[in-house]
C-alpha cells in the first residue's frame, strides 16, 4: 500500500519507520528542511513513564485559577477571543474528575510503557547513537504538601506496574550528589529506575536516516495545504494531499492511506473535513547549556517539582525545560521566562555550566485536554491519526509509531488504550477501575 505520512517529528518519523517495516511504500512530507525541527527539536528529553499524571487532574482547576495572570506560572492560561481555546478549556475541566483522571492515567501509562519497550528494541535493532542516559528519573520536592500528595500517585504508578519509589531527602542526595547544596530545602523525592532520558532531535534524525536508507522517501521543504476528498459517509475517501513543494510549485500527491502527524497543526488541516480534533498548542521553553564542570552537573535526569522544570544531561550539554502557556501558536521567546529558567538552574548547579551562553528555544506541545493522544482511525476510511501527544510525545513516540503502523495494516495493537475510532480492549491485569 502507498502511505503518505504528514509530519516528520518524533511521531511521523517513527510512524514511517514501522509502516516501512510492515512492507508499505512510504513517503513523509514536512515543511521544514529536515526531520524534528519543530516540537521534537529541543524538548526536556525525558522518557517518563512514571509521571503519567496529566495536567488535567482534580487539583488542576484551583491551581490554574491561582496562576491566572502570573507571568512565571508553570501553567498559564491566557484567555483569547478564540473558540477552540475556550472549548479546549471546558474539556480540560471535564477531564479533571477523579474517574476521568484515573482512566487517562491508565491509558497514558499503557502507551508510554509500550513505547519505552519499543524504543529500547529500536535502539538495539538500529544501533542509532544519540546522547541518552538509562539511569532513571529522580523527581525531587521542596514543598511538603506536594510531596505528601505525590505518595498516593506513586502508589498508583506501582499498581500500574511502574517501579516509582518514594524516597527521603537523604536518599535523593545520595542518588544525585549535585543536589547536596540544596539538601535542606528538599523534603523528599521519587525515583524510577526504568525511566530514561535522551536527545529527541538526535534520535529522530537518526531514525529518519535509517528509514531513508530502508526506502522511505522524505520530501522536506514541502508545505501541506489541504487534503482532497471524495464521497460522503462510509464511502468518503482522501484522494490526495495538496502541497507546495520545495520549488514553490503546487502539486497533488496521491496515496492509498494518509497518516496525520503534524503535532499542533493537525487540527487546522482536518477541520475543513469536519474532523474536529481537540488539540491546542501549549507553548513550552527549554534552555541548553554547555557543561563546563561535569563533576558538578547532574548524572541522572531530574524533575524539580517546585519549579516544574525537567533537567536532562545530554552528553556535554545540560537541557532544562518546562512551563506551559495556553496562548495561541506564537513561538516567540519571552525573556522573563528564559531568565527564570537560567536563574533556577544556576541556583541548583552554580558552577556546572556556562550560563552566559544559553541556547533558548520554544516549542508547541500538541495538547489534548486529557493528554491522551489521538492514535487510530478517523471517520474517513483511509485517513489515520497519530497526533496530540502533548507533554509526553517523546515518551510515547516510538510506541505510537508502531501502533499506527499496525492499525493502518488492519491489525489491533495489543494494549489497553482507547485507539481513536476503534473498539477498546480493556486489560484487566492493570489498575482496577
Ligand atoms: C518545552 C517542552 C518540553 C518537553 N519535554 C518533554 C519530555 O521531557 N518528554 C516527553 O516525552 N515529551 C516532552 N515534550 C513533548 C514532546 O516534545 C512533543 O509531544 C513531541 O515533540 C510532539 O511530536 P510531534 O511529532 O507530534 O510534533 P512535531 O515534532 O511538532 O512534528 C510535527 C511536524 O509537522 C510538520 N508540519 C506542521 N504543519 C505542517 C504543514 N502545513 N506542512 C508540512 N509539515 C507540517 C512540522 O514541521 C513538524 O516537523 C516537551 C515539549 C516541550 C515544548
Amino acid at each position: 500500500m502507498k502511505v503518505i505520512v504528514l509530519g516528520s517529528g518524533i511521531i511521523g518519523t517513527s510512524s514511517a519507520w514501522f509502516l516501512k517495516k510492515q512492507g508499505h511504500d512510504v513517503t513523509v512530507i514536512d515543511r521544514q528542511p529536515g526531520a524534528a525541527q519543530e516540537t521534537s527539536f529541543a524538548n526536556g528529553g525525558q522518557i517518563s513513564v512514571s509521571h503519567a499524571e496529566p495536567w488535567a487532574n482534580p487539583s488542576a482547576p484551583m491551581k490554574v485559577l491561582k496562576w491566572l495572570g502570573k507571568e512565571d506560572a508553570p501553567l498559564l492560561f491566557r484567555p483569547r477571543a478564540e473558540l477552540l481555546q475556550w472549548l479546549w478549556g471546558l474539556q480540560f475541566l471535564r477531564e479533571c474528575t477523579p474517574a476521568r483522571t484515573a482512566d487517562n492515567i491508565r491509558q497514558i501509562v499503557a502507551i508510554s510503557e509500550y513505547s519505552r519497550q519499543t524504543l529500547r528494541a529500536l535502539r538495539a535493532e538500529t544501533g542509532i547513537s544519540y546522547d541518552c542516559l538509562t539511569k532513571g528519573i529522580l523527581h525531587f520536592y521542596t514543598d511538603q504538601k506536594e510531596f505528601d500528595a505525590s505518595l498516593p500517585a506513586a502508589q498508583l504508578m506501582r499498581d500500574l506496574g511502574c517501579p516509582r519509589v518514594s524516597i527521603n531527602a537523604d536518599e535523593v542526595v545520595r542518588r544525585e550528589p549535585s543536589l547536596a547544596r540544596i539538601r535542606d530545602k528538599i523534603v523528599g523525592g521519587d525515583f524510577t529506575e526504568t525511566d530514561e532520558s535522551g536527545d529527541v532531535y538526535q534520535f529522530t534524525t537518526g531514525l529518519a536516516d535509517k528509514a531513508a536508507g530502508a526506502g522511505v522517501q522524505f520530501q522536506f521543504n514541502t508545505t501541506v495545504t489541504r487534503l482532497l476528498h471524495e464521497g460522503t459517509g462510509a464511502a468518503a475517501k482522501i484522494t490526495g494531499v495538496e502541497i507546495i513543494d520545495a520549488t514553490g510549485r503546487h502539486q497533488v500527491l496521491k496515496a492509498d492511506a494518509f497518516v496525520i502527524a503534524m503535532g499542533s497543526h493537525s487540527q487546522s488541516l482536518l477541520k475543513p473535513l469536519g474532523i474536529n480534533l481537540m488539540i491546542y498548542p501549549g507553548k513550552g521553553y527549554s534552555a541548553t547549556y554547555r557543561i563546563i564542570n561535569p563533576e558538578q552537573s547532574p548524572v541522572i535526569s531530574l524533575t524539580d517539582d517546585g519549579y516544574k522544570l525537567v533537567v536532562s544531561r545530554l552528553g556535554d550539554r545540560l537541557r532544562v525545560a518546562g512551563t506551559c502557556e495556553i496562548n495561541g501558536y506564537s513561538r516567540e521567546l519571552n525573556t522573563a521566562r528564559c531568565e527564570a529558567i537560567t536563574r533556577r538552574t544556576r541556583e541548583l548547579f552554580p558552577h556546572a555550566c556556562d550560563y552566559d551562553n544559553p541556547v533558548y528555544w520554544t516549542g508547541l506541545r500538541p495538547l489534548t485536554p486529557s493528554n491522551v493522544p489521538y492514535i487510530g482511525k478517523s471517520k474517513i476510511s483511509n485517513l489515520f491519526l497519530n497526533t496530540g501527544h502533548g507533554t509526553l510525545g517523546w515518551t510515547m513516540g516510538a510506541g505510537s509509531g508502531r501502533a499506527i503502523a499496525d492499525i493502518v495494516s488492519g491489525l489491533t495493537p495489543d494494549l489497553d488504550f482507547a485507539f481513536t475510532g476503534m473498539e477498546r480492549v480493556v486489560k484487566t491485569t492493570l489498575l482496577p477501575a
